[in-house]
Formats: structure tokens, C-alpha cells, sequence
């Protein structure tokens, strides 16, 4: 028996004003396992009331506790002391997400486990480094401008389960950096990592009602990006509901952040090194077995070496050991529910119709009766224009599209309705650089992919608005304010 299911996780409370609260709402939310199709833990749904103390309590954290004035220097410590937290239980993270979703845990350990933290240590020095307050010489004058960075306001990270403490940390850490107090709203897969979160705030001292966690689904999720006391919302997940945030937010004239969903591709040059490149490609295209928002899933090869690349990618694919996520061996893991294995069938099933030819996988994995896995699949003679190559699947498949010229490559990589990352693969970091100044995506990534805390992530067309890391990742969290002065 995979060692994951001996965790059980019972939740109670709701964490709301620096307190455990018992939940309103009659139901609690079990989180089933991936690989034993068995409860591994429950927690609290939430109800309206309860989203309306959460509110409450992180706006009353706002006007009537110091934290939204405190300086830059003030609040870093305390986003240090938060990463101390999570970083004490960093292992534990690690292994509550893998019980939950299935990620394999040599991702969960270093990305769920301590990259959070990582997080907050480069918003508390970014905090630091930022000031409240600059003057600046009144154009064309007279007078002098005080421009003061203010909080945005109460803020609500509502996140999908992909990687769920990674990214509710991409919002929570420069939201506090910033002043702001937060209400998260995680997944209702991934609920119980969430209190993790919630653990570690209150263990460092954060004050009461700046961070509040609430559970519960879409109707939740809803309830609060609409909620009158939230004053921005900070989306990761499907276009689809990123569609239907966007337009609430537009009504409501209220800032949002959508991180949404791609179809990204990685375009690999003549003059590659194949070993090298699909060594890499097990990160770029494969990571959380394929249930990665910024994987190259469309791998795009020259004419000239279509067989060799598709021969290498079908042999990586068949190489990566898929099994128990708790395994530190395993490479990929379950999908995080049944109704996502569901709809990654559904598209092996389109690519087949379509005329697709499968050169690895397309099945389940002999020997993996239960739980919710895939064989990782590839398939080759893939049109552009293709459903697999159109749509985001989501799980571990991959096509490879030929292409006659870098030229063609780049059009190509470009006819998506998506645009969020994109990777090249070139013996020549210069060539590939060039490449990535044409591709009309947010992220691209020569030789790798590895996303930088220090640079702005985010998509164009579908794949969202606004930026999420870096300096412009605070920005996102920060109203100017300008106060004119006549000397
Ligand atoms: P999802 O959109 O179904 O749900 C995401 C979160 O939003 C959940 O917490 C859900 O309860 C909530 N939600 C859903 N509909 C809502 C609505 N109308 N109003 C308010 N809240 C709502 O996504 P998912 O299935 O959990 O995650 C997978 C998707 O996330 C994929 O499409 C993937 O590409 C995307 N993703 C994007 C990024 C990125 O940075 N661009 C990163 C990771 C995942």
C-alpha cells in the first residue's frame, strides 16, 4: 500500500481574524486520493457568512491594526518570520499536497514544500528595498508631488489545485508585501494544504485578519471575487472561469489578476542538442505530470530531424516512471481526479479520431489498476490545426508538429489562442534569444524553463492579464496615490 494513504487530515475550523472558527455552512468537503481513490482528508465548507467574516476581518485588519502602516522594513520581518514557518513545515506541505493531487514528491518537496517560502523572502527584501513615499519635482511646476504607495486594499487569491501553495503564495507574499490583508479561497481538491499556510501565519505573528482562509468551490469562489469588501482579486486557474471573473471585475471596475490557462510550445532549432533538449523537456513538458499551466505541450521539430526528435521525445515519455507520487523515484504520478483523467482520455481519444499517430503511450499503465493514472503519450503528424494541438489538455500528452523554417516555427508557436510560455532549443543561447523576441507569449525559456521570482509571469490572449513576480508582481498590489505640494 502506497505509503500516502496512511495520512488522514481532519479539519475543523475556518481560519478567519487570527482565529479557528467553526464553519456555518452544514457540510464538510472530503479530499479524496488520487492513487487509492480513498478519502485522505476533510475539512469545513464554507458558507456565506462565513466569506463575510473573513471579509470583515481583513478589512477591519486594514483600518484598525498597524500592519497597513507599518514600513517596508517593519512588514519584511514579518514575511521572514512567515517563511521561517513554512519552511518548519515544509516536508509536512510537501507530503499533504502529493496526498491530495498526486504530485509526484520530488516536484511537491522543493516546489510546494520550501519554494513558498522563497516567495515570501523575495517580497520582505522587496518590501524592504521599496519606498512608502518619493518626492518628485512637480512637471512642468511649480510645487513638489509626494507619491505614496498605498495598499490595494483586501484581496482575494482564489487558486486551482495545480500547484496550490506555490501559487497562493505568488499573491499572498506580495499583497503583504505590499499591506494588504488577504482572504484565500484554495480549490476544494486542495483544500487541506491551505491550513498549512494558515498554521504557519498564526505561528509567526502575523496580525489577526491579515491572513484569512476560507474553503469551499466555484459558488464560494464566486461569492467572494464579488464580495463589496473585496478590493481586488488575484485569479489563477481555467480561461473559463477567468472569463467569467474578468467580467464580474469589470463591472465592479474592481482590479484583477487572471493567470489562466496555455498551450505553449517548444520550438526546437536544427542545430539542438537532442540529449540536452529532451533532458530538459522532461521539465518543460512533462512537470506534475502535464498538469502544468506553462508546459510546452506542443513540441515543434524541423522537417530535417521530424523522426529524431520524435523518436527522443517518445523515448523520454517511456522512460519516466509512473507510480505512487509518494515514491521519490516516481517521475509521474496520478492526475489529480477522476474528471481530470476523464477529459485527458477524451482528448487521446480526439487525437486518435483525428488521425493522429500515437508513438508512445495512450493508454493506462499496465499494473495501475486503481487510482487516476495515464500513460505519458506522444503523438506524432500532428496538424497545428488539431483539437490536441489546439486545446489545453492538461495531463501528461504531448504532440510533435513539423516545420520547414524558423520562420514557419515561430507562426506556428504563435496560432494559439493561447500565449502564457514557450521554450527554444538551440546549441546557440543568442539564436534562441532572437527566437523568443518574436514569440507573442509572457514567459519563454531558451535551453530551459525555470521560473524566475525576480521577473514578471503571466500570459497574453487567453492565457490572462497582469503579471504576477517581480517588482511589477508588487505593482500589481499597490495604489499610487499623488499629493501635490506648492513648495
Ligand atoms: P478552475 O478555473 O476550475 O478553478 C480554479 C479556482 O477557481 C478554484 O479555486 C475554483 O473553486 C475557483 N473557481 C472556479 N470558477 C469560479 C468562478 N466562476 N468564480 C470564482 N471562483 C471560481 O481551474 P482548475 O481546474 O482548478 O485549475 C486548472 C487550470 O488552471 C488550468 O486551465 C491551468 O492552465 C490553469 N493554471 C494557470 C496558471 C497560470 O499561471 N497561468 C497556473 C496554474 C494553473
Amino acid at each position: 500500500m502506497p505509503s500516502e494513504t496512511r495520512l488522514h487530515y481532519r479539519r475543523e475550523h475556518l481560519f478567519i481574524g487570527g482565529d479557528w472558527r467553526p464553519s456555518t455552512a452544514p457540510g464538510t468537503r472530503t479530499v479524496i486520493s488520487p492513487v487509492t481513490e480513498q478519502p485522505v482528508g476533510e475539512a469545513p465548507d464554507t458558507a456565506p457568512a462565513d466569506v463575510d467574516a473573513a471579509v470583515a476581518a481583513a478589512r477591519q485588519a486594514l483600518t484598525a491594526s498597524p500592519w497597513a502602516l507599518w514600513d517596508g522594513e517593519t512588514r519584511a520581518a514579518a514575511l521572514d518570520r512567515f517563511a521561517d514557518a513554512l519552511e518548519r513545515r515544509a516536508e509536512e506541505t510537501a507530503r499533504v499536497v502529493t496526498a491530495e493531487m498526486g504530485m509526484p514528491i520530488s516536484v511537491s518537496g522543493p516546489v510546494e514544500g520550501t519554494g513558498p517560502a522563497r516567495t515570501l523572502r523575495y517580497f520582505a527584501q522587496l518590501a524592504r528595498a521599496t519606498p512608502q513615499e518619493e518626492r518628485r519635482p512637480a512637471f512642468p511646476g511649480p510645487g513638489t508631488t509626494v507619491v505614496r504607495r498605498e495598499p490595494v486594499g483586501v484581496v482575494a487569491p482564489v487558486v486551482p489545485w495545480n500547484f496550490p501553495q506555490s501559487l497562493t503564495m505568488f499573491k499572498v507574499a506580495p499583497a503583504l508585501a505590499a499591506g494588504c490583508a488577504v482572504v484565500v479561497k484554495p480549490a476544494p481538491e486542495t483544500v487541506l494544504d491551505a491550513f498549512q499556510l494558515a498554521d504557519a501565519a498564526q505561528e509567526a505573528g502575523i496580525p489577526d485578519g491579515v491572513v484569512n482562509v476560507v474553503t469551499g468551490g466555484r459558488e464560494t469562489g464566486a461569492y467572494l471575487v464579488a464580495h463589496p469588501g473585496v478590493d481586488k482579486v488575484a485569479f489563477t486557474g481555467s480561461t473559463e472561469a477567468g472569463r467569467a471573473i474578468g467580467e464580474v471585475c469589470g463591472r465592479l471596475l474592481r482590479p484583477a489578476t487572471l493567470e489562466l490557462g496555455g498551450k505553449s510550445a517548444a520550438i526546437v532549432l536544427d542545430d539542438a542538442d537532442l540529449g540536452q533538449a529532451v533532458r530538459g523537456l522532461a521539465w518543460a513538458c512533462l512537470l506534475n505530470s502535464g498538469q502544468t499551466c506553462y508546459t510546452s505541450s506542443r513540441i515543434l521539430a524541423p522537417r530535417s530531424r521530424y523522426t529524431e526528435v520524435v523518436d527522443a521525445v517518445a523515448d523520454l515519455a517511456a522512460s519516466l516512471r509512473v507510480g505512487d507520487p509518494s515514491d521519490p523515484a516516481t517521475r509521474v504520478g496520478p492526475l489529480a481526479s477522476a474528471r481530470q483523467r476523464a477529459g485527458v482520455e477524451s482528448y487521446i481519444d480526439a487525437g486518435l479520431a483525428g488521425g493522429a499517430r500515437v508513438v508512445t503511450g495512450g493508454g493506462r499503465p499496465a499494473g495501475l489498476e486503481r487510482g487516476w493514472f495515464v500513460e505519458p503519450t506522444v503523438f506524432a503528424d500532428v496538424d497545428n490545426s488539431a483539437v490536441v494541438a489546439r486545446e489545453e489538455i492538461f495531463g501528461p500528452v504531448l504532440v510533435v508538429i513539423p516545420y520547414d523554417d524558423v520562420d514557419q516555427a515561430v507562426a506556428i508557436a504563435d496560432d494559439s489562442p493561447y500565449g502564457l510560455a514557450g521554450t527554444v532549443w538551440t546549441s546557440d543561447e543568442d539564436k534562441g534569444l532572437e527566437i523568443a523576441r518574436r514569440m507573442r507569449t509572457g514567459t519563454v525559456g531558451v535551453n530551459f524553463y525555470n521560473i524566475d521570482l525576480g521577473a514578471p509571469f503571466g500570459g497574453v490572449k487567453a492565457s490572462g492579464l497582469g503579471r504576477e513576480l517581480g517588482p511589477e508582481g508588487l505593482a500589481a498590489y499597490v495604489e499610487h496615490k499623488s499629493v501635490y505640494l506648492r513648495s
